[in-house]
This record gives C-alpha cells, structure tokens and sequence, in this order.
C-alpha cells in the first residue's frame, strides 16, 4: 500500500463515509472467513472449471508497477456529486460490502462489443469505449480478447450455488463472489486476455497488459485491483479486470495518485463480507 492513498483518503473522507455506512446496515449477517486470495468471480487456481472466469492467481513480484499513479493533471470530478450507489451509475462502488441494491440488478442497455475479440456484453458506453481502447491498443501491437464481461445476477448465484455445493459455502466464497457483489453484473467490467495468458498474473507482463496499466484510463477504465491493494479492495492483483468509471473520474483518480474506488471516495476498505 503506498502512502499517497491513504492520505487521500483522510482527505477526501467527509460526507460518504456516513452514506457508506448507512448503506452496510442493510447487509446481512452469514460471516465468511477472510481471504485475502478470494476473486470476485473466479476459481481457485487448480480448481478452476469452465463455468468461473476469474482464476486466482498468486500475487508475483512482477506485478508491482500498474503506471496508474503518476501522471499529468486531468479533468476533476467532484467526490460529493458522484453517484458511487445507484447500479445503474457508471460510478457506481461494488465491493464485499457494498453489494449491487437491488442485488438483482441487471442493467438495460447492454450491447455486444463491437470491433473487439470475444464477443462480450457490456453496457453501451462501456462497450463504445472498449471498442475504443482496443483499438488504440492494437494500433500499439498491444490488441487483447475479452474473456467476459457482463455476468447476469443468476449466472453468478449459479455459479456460487455450483461451488457452494461442491466444495461447502466457506470454501466457495474463498473464490467465487456471491450473486449481486460483482462487478461484472454492472455490465461495466470485463476481464481481457492476450498472449496466452488469460486470468493469470503475468498478463501484466503482455503488451496488452502494460498498455492497458498506461492508457486504460485515457478511455475512461481502471485496472480495479491494483497491486497490493487486497486489505482495501478485497481482491488480489488482476491486471485483467477492467471497470468502467468514465474518463472524468478515470482521469481524477489518476491526478490525485488513488488507484482504488474505495480510497479516492473515502469508503470503508472491503477485504471480506460482513
Ligand atoms: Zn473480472
């Protein structure tokens, strides 16, 4: 963790730290061990099947530069007007403690990815800016694939229900999100893969993967787990997930040096369920 988010935080705490925590009052209980390896959607390395997405890798010492700390000044977007609750807000914060309300939530204007190896579904402005990220990526010998992109509510408790049933609830929440904390459920993230590494740490090594820790935020896209942010985000270091914000508050967290959502609004950290 690096000093300048936290002091961010500090700053930028006020007014949503009392929404934050009106909002986990209504979580309910069933208390899940903590597990700093947990993804949102994934399977845990060794285990994975076809149905999960996300593997979980181990964290490598490779992955320690994302290039989103740095960087000229940008566009601004004011903390207290952003819109980090409603689902259907491309600011919108998802974490283990901030599920999708409803947790049902599926968004209405989803469209396929166009121009952009997968096939994917995101929202469209999500999906007009993927389009557009790919393509300056590829124009850098740095083109990618979508691996996935927007999960629907029930195909994640599927999945969650599959794993729980296999392997027993503690041990599937160690890697497969529970239905409505995903953030591929807003429609606006998407996990990318190139070169032969798909869900893995050293895609952050790809060209995609150094183009994307560079530029993502020129089209409005955070790598939204950055590196050694699992205390905070609840999530290890996934080079491949991609969430839309919009190039005003890409570019705001990128000029203030704050690489997750929770610290640049001054959220609670998330690193388990409550
Ligand atoms: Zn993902």
């Amino acid at each position: 963790m690096t000093a300048a988010p936290r002091a961010t935080r500090r700053r930028l705490a006020p007014v949503l730290l009392v929404a934050a925590g009106c909002f986990a009052l209504g979580l309910g209980a069933g208390a899940v061990s903590t597990v700093a390896l947990a993804g949102s959607e994934a399977a845990v390395a060794g285990t994975a099947s076809p149905a999960a997405t996300d593997a979980v890798p181990r964290v490598t010492a490779s992955a320690a530069d994302d290039g989103g700390s740095t960087g000229d000044a940008a566009p601004a977007i004011e903390v207290s007007t952003a819109d980090i609750d409603s689902p259907g807000s491309v600011t919108v914060v998802v974490n283990k403690v901030r599920p999708l309300e409803p947790e049902q939530f599926a968004p209405e204007d989803l469209v396929t990815v166009t121009d952009v190896p997968g096939g994917a579904t995101m929202r469209e402005e999500a999906a007009a800016a993927m389009t557009a990220l790919h393509s300056a990526a590829a124009a850098e010998d740095a083109g990618f694939t979508i691996s996935t992109a927007y999960r629907s509510h029930s195909a994640q408790a599927h999945l969650y229900a599959t794993y729980a049933a296999e392997q027993g609830t503690a041990a599937a929440d160690r890697f497969s999100a529970r239905a409505g904390y995903s953030e591929h459920q807003t429609g606006l993230a998407a996990d990318i893969r190139a070169d032969g590494c798909d869900l893995e740490p050293c895609f952050a090594d790809t060209a995609a993967g150094r183009y994307v820790a560079a530029h993502a935020w020129e089209h409005g896209f955070l790598v939204r787990y950055p590196p050694d942010s699992e205390d905070v985000t609840g999530y290890i270091y996934e080079p491949w997930h991609l969430r839309y914000v919009g190039i005003e508050l890409a570019a705001a967290m990128r000029d203030a040096g704050v690489d997750t959502m929770e610290e640049y609004f001054g959220l609670d950290p998330a690193p388990d369920y409550r």
